[in-house]
Formats: C-alpha cells, structure tokens, sequence
C-alpha cells in the first residue's frame, strides 16, 4: 500500500465487491470500504477505531476473541470458520448471514488481517428454498414408494386369496362333473367352466398388467437358445391348433439370443394364442432370421388379419378388433398390451405386417447372443422309473396350506383312483414319509404358511426318496417361482388356478414319463 497513493488505494478498496474490514492483531477496526457502510449501516468514522467483534452479534463475540487471536499466532489465507455458520450484525442489531475469508498484510512491520465480507442471504435463501423442495420431494418419493407398497400388497392379495377360491371353485366343478349324470346339471357345469376359465384369464392378464406397472417384474437377461423357447410352444400349442384343424409349424432355429428367457417366452406365448385365436384355416409359423448382431423371431399366421386402420391400436388395452362371427373370441383386449409392455421392458422391438383375410405377421426383434449357450437337454434322466402300480393307484402327497383348496383337490383325485394323503406343512410331508409312507407323486403348492415353499418341499423329499420322484409344484406366482427352479423332466410346474381336467392330464402323463 505504501507505493500507492492514499487515494488511489482507497478508490480501489472502495470498488472491491465485496465489504473490507482492516483490522491489527488487537482487533481494532483500521480502515472499512464503502460497502461497509451499505452492508453494516456505520459510516466510516463510526466504526474505524472500533473492535472488529462490533460486527458479530454479541452471542458469538466471546468465542471471536479466542479465534482472532489464534489466527493472528497463523496468520495465512483462508476463509473463516470453515463448515460453520457466520453472521454479521449490523447496526441496527438485526443480524444477516455471511461469508468471510480473510488475508494477512504487512503494514510496515505491523500485521494486519484483511477480511472480505459477503452478504449471503441470497444463497441461503435459495438453499433453503432448495432443501425444502427436496423434502417435498422426499416426501412426494415415499408417498408414491408406500402407494406402490400398497399396489404390490394388493397385488399379492389379489394373486394369492383371489386364486385360492378360484382353484377351489375350479376343482369342485371337475368333481361334479363326473358324478352328475343329469343332462341339465351337466349342462350348468359345463357352463359355469367355460366362466371359471374366463375368469381367471382375466384374473391373470390384470394381475401381469398390474405387476408390470408396479415395477414388480425385474429382467433377468441372460444367453439362450431360441429353441428352447419354440420347443416349449409347440408343446403348448401343438394340440390346440390341431384341435381347430390348423398346422403348426416350428421351424429349427439355431440362434441364441441374449435378453429374459421366461419374459421372452411370455411375449411369444401371447402371439402364437392370438395366431391360433384368430386363424380359421390354414397355418400358425414360428421362424427365426439371423440379421448381423440381431435375431428376429417370427410369429406368422393365415388368418383373419387386421385391417390397416386398426393397427396403430391394437395394443391398447381393452382394444378389440371386430372380428367374423364364425371365429372364436374368448380374449379381453389386454394380450397385446402385456406384449408391448414387456417389449418395452426388455427394450426389444417389435413389428406387425398384416393384411384382412390373408394373415399377420408378427416379428420381435432381439440382440443376438455374443457368448457360449449350453445346450437345452429335453431327454429324461438315467434312473429308473419309479411306478409299479398302475396310474389311477399312484400314492400322491398332496401339500396344500388352505383347506379348501386342500380338500377339493384330494376329492378330485380320490374319484379319480388316486391314494392321496393330505398335509399342510413340511414337518407334517416328513412325517408322512418317516413313517414309512411310500410316494409315488408329490403335488406342492409354492407359497405355503410361515415361509415355507414348495420347493423346499420338493428338495426335501427327492433327498429321501430320489431325484426321480415326480413333482408338481402349483402356484399363483409363476414368475419368482419359475426362475428358482432349474428344469428337470419329473417337475411339473402349474399356475393357479388349474383346470381339474389338465391337472389330471398333467398327472397322468408325469407318472408315464
Ligand atoms: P384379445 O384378447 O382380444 O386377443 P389382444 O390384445 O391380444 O386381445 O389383441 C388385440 C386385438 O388385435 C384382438 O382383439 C384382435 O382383433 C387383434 N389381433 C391380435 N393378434 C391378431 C392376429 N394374429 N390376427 C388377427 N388379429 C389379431
């Protein structure tokens, strides 16, 4: 300062944004800028020759005292009070937020300490303003987690108690419909079929839609073969398309593709029912193009197509083409809405071509598999089939937690010739064996009471009595349930509410296998 003239260094001191304060090492005010003024409301000669804790309210003056001094024993440059709160006071007595750093300066052999104060109101303001939008915000967030709680609670009510008596209902009528032999109760029981089963395929499409919607269902994209996937369809598919006179045609396909096998399988489940749905004569194709990096399965059909107009609609929910009076219709409008809502949760693609009274095209296009896929191996294991006794005197363990599930399927298979024990836990399915019990069949439901599941159920019992005990495992919650599983030709997985009809072919054909 000592090269400068006076007026010069005051001009410059004076232009300086911020409100300088000029202090010694006893704290005595030296010299102030204008903003001084402006910001603490002491003309110059007011406060020039004043201890600089005038500036500080007097709650904090004490404490000031210590930490002045020992910056005046380490003096070098650096904000003040780092990580804490500052205030300034002005004259009046009304205190605002600020920030200070400060600067030692040599005044011929003197030090001095250079403080630069800012009002920081504004900030604060805007960060306070900040922390309570991200409180609401917060706030906005586990409302919406605890609604979405709510959903999947609902959810898991909804799939859980609202199958249990719809399997109940399901079984019953299986029952009665082979002990009536009036032709009207017949009738009515062939009837209320036909609306248990449009029940619970709405019951299902809603509850995919829901757990889609919630977040619930999370891919697990791994390397597989596509022919994994067209075996099991054609499996599903091959007699209920010649049931209705159609071929179906599932070409080889060697690709492996990389993306959810069981997610996949459902998109593909979706098309080919709606191929076999709304084709009248003709054929329902399945193929697979390899193009570079991407394979693209094909879902190809003879029928009634769609016309042009209609398209860009069909997969919004509830949305239903007219279709002939002579075709079967027995969906909601909700298949291809699930469809695209898994496309999209796989980030897939996928293409319709379509033209009325030629057929549809429907192609899903996926990243072809960089790696090695082990083969799938379809083929029985090695050992021994384990049945003697003819099917219908097969013993089946039947382990069920609700009662009247329980009930109405050992009803259903006692008619049907089977020696069936019922229980409903674990413990009690080894007691059964332990005692000397033998097993020829284990029928599992997949949520049982206090956390138990089928599968350890079916662990537990293939330790005892072999790998090739044969098992099903019934459940109302396919997804978590079938990802845990790892294939094997004596498990049977099923998805409440069975028909009491397939449960048995199912039976029968599993005791063959
Ligand atoms: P739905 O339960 O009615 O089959 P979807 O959402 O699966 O519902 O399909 C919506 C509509 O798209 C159907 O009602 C049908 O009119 C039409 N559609 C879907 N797939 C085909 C197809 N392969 N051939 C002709 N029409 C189809």
């Amino acid at each position: 300062m000592r090269n400068f003239a006076p007026e010069l260094a005051r001009s410059v001191l004076d232009a300086a944004p911020d409100a300088m304060v000029i202090i010694d090492a006893a704290g005595v005010i030296q010299l102030t800028n204008r903003q001084v003024s402006a910001l603490f409301g002491y003309a110059h000669d007011d406060i020039v020759g004043q201890s600089i804790e005038q500036l500080i309210p007097e709650r904090f003056r004490a404490g000031h005292v210590g930490h002045r001094e020992q910056y005046v024993g380490n003096v070098r440059v650096r904000p003040m009070g780092a990580g804490l709160e500052l205030f300034g006071r002005r004259r009046d007595g009304t205190e605002f937020p600020v920030e200070i750093s400060l600067s030692p300066i040599e005044d011929m052999g003197r030090m001095l300490v250079a403080a630069a104060i800012r009002d920081v109101t504004d900030r604060k303001r805007v960060e306070a303003q900040l922390i309570v939008a991200r409180q609401a915000a917060e706030a906005a967030r586990e409302l919406a987690d605890r609604a979405n709680e709510g959903k999947s609670r609902f959810l898991a009510t909804a799939s859980h108690d609202l199958r249990q008596p719809l399997q109940t209902i399901e079984l019953l009528n299986g029952t009665l419909r082979r002990r009536v032999t009036d032709r009207h109760a017949i009738e009515a029981l062939a009837q209320q079929e036909l609306a248990i089963g449009a029940m619970s395929r709405l019951l299902n499409a809603l509850l995919d839609i829901s757990k889609l919607e919630s977040g619930a269902i999370r891919p697990e994209p791994t390397d597989f073969t596509v022919a994994a996937i067209f075996e099991e369809l054609r499996m599903e598919f091959a007699s209920i398309a010649a049931n209705k006179g159609l071929r179906l045609e599932v070409e080889t396909c060697q690709d492996a593709v990389y993306s959810d096998p069981s997610l996949v399988e459902q998109i593909l489940r979706n098309l080919v029912s709606n191929a076999v749905k709304y084709t009248r004569e003709g054929w329902v194709r399945l193929r697979c193009l390899h193009e570079a990096a991407l394979v693209r399965i094909e879902v190809l059909d003879t029928g009634v197509g769609i016309p042009e107009d209609h398209l860009p609609y069909i997969y919004d929910e509830f949305y239903q083409v007219a279709v002939p009076n002579n075709c079967s219709r027995d969906g909601y409008g909700l298949g291809l809405s699930i469809v695209q809502r898994l496309v999209k949760l796989l980030t897939l693609k996928l293409d319709v071509r379509s033209e009325v009274g030629k057929g549809s095209a429907f192609s899903l296009v996926l990243p072809a598999s960089s790696g090695q896929v082990a083969p799938v191996h379809h083929e029985a294991a090695n050992s021994p089939c384990c049945i003697t006794q003819p099917i219908g005197e097969a013993r089946v363990l039947l382990v069920e937690d609700n009662p009247a599930v329980r009930s109405a399927t050992s009803l259903l298979l006692e008619l049907e010739g089977y020696h069936v024990t019922a229980v409903a836990s674990l413990a009690e399915t080894l007691q059964h064996v332990r005692n000397g019990n033998g097993v020829d069949l284990l029928i599992s439901d997949y949520h049982l009471n206090d956390g138990e599941t089928g599968t350890q159920v079916i662990a537990a019992l293939r330790d005892i009595l072999g790998m090739s005990l044969r098992a099903v495992l019934t459940t109302g919650d396919t997804t978590s349930a079938i990802k845990q599983l790892p294939r094997d030709p004596y498990l049977r997985i099923t998805s409440k509410p069975i028909n009491a009809e397939e449960l048995l072919t199912l039976l029968r054909a599993l005791l063959a296998a």
